[in-house]
């Protein structure tokens, strides 16, 4: 779809996840996949690779299109023997934390809206787009009020999540301690696929909130993110919340170039389009403001 590299990557990444798993099943020595991206580049992609208890782990890996090219004409044309070197580890599990600031609302501090990205990434390139730019337009949802001078009613709570990348475990974490007051949390948002120009809003919850949207979709028209998307997720770490009812939202974003870059070592800085990442944040911002501050809480 055009501009939606989201759609294909949800479609082509169940292999990459669940692909050792179904391998070992079926009695494989190990598991290849195509690497789960958008471009040519010979760059292999990374990313969550998952394996059962009750099934043999076998060894996984993800190759470039060019490679899974050759193997596959290679295959056709007989037997192929392959030695793999595979150089990645599991390391124990260390002590970590979700990074979160309050800025307390004037009339319901108890009442919270979460502005949000991922605080790790995949350790191929720098994590510029996934997800270094969520976090940033996060924190400038904050910055951005505040040097307009706009206080909202509602707390704007901001989350740096630690360890979406694993299977979310700072979202778990924080669903735990927070088990009690999903109720006051009024609405949560997620910037989690990259920097690009944003179109939309995706939302998740009640049918009406996308009548409650239009007003923030026109204030946004004018740097065409006017579209509004409902959507089953709206982003990993945010699930836990959408789960108890609590509305959702992310920036729609141009995906067309996202998984080009996406979990390799291409994932760095020079990606980033100040422009586009000014577009997110104002995304980010208008639509805080509005669940931070309406008159009445968002619909749910
Ligand atoms: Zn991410």
């Amino acid at each position: 779809m055009q501009g939606n590299g989201l759609d294909a990557y949800v479609g082509g990444v169940v292999y990459r996840g669940a692909g050792p798993i179904a391998g070992a099943a079926a009695g494989a020595a190990a598991v290849l996949v195509r690497s789960v991206g958008g471009a040519d580049y010979r760059l292999p992609h990374t990313g969550l690779t998952q394996y059962a208890p009750d099934v043999q782990k076998v060894p996984a890996a993800a190759v470039t299109a060019e490679d899974a090219n050759l193997l596959k004409d290679l295959a056709s044309q007989g037997p192929v023997k392959m030695r793999l070197v595979l150089t990645p580890q599991t390391l124990p599990d260390a002590l970590s934390y979700n990074v979160i600031a309050d800025w307390k609302g004037t009339e319901h501090p108890e009442q919270v809206v979460v502005v949000s990205g991922h605080l790790d990434s995949w350790d191929l390139g720098t994590g510029a787009i996934d997800d270094g730019a969520g976090v940033v337009v996060s924190m400038q949802a904050i910055h951005l009020l505040k040097g307009l001078g706009i206080h909202p009613k509602r707390t704007v709570r901001f989350i740096a999540w630690m360890s979406e990348e694993e299977g979310s475990e700072g979202a778990a974490a924080y669903m735990m301690d927070h088990k009690a007051d999903a109720a006051t949390h009024i609405g949560a948002i997620e910037s989690d696929l990259g920097a690009d120009h944003p179109t939309g809003i995706y939302y998740s919850g009640k049918g009406e909130l996308g009548q409650w949207l239009r007003p923030v979709a026109q204030v946004l028209d004018p740097i065409g993110a006017e579209s509004l998307v409902s959507a089953p997720d709206t982003g990993e770490d945010i699930a836990g919340l959408t789960e108890k009812g609590v509305p959702s939202f992310a920036p729609v974003q141009d995906s067309r170039f996202y998984f080009n870059y996406h979990h390799t070592a291409a994932d760095t800085f020079d990606k980033v389009d100040p422009m586009h990442l000014n577009e997110n944040a104002a995304v980010m911002t208008v639509l805080a403001y509005a669940l931070a501050d309406s008159a009445e809480p968002a619909p749910r």
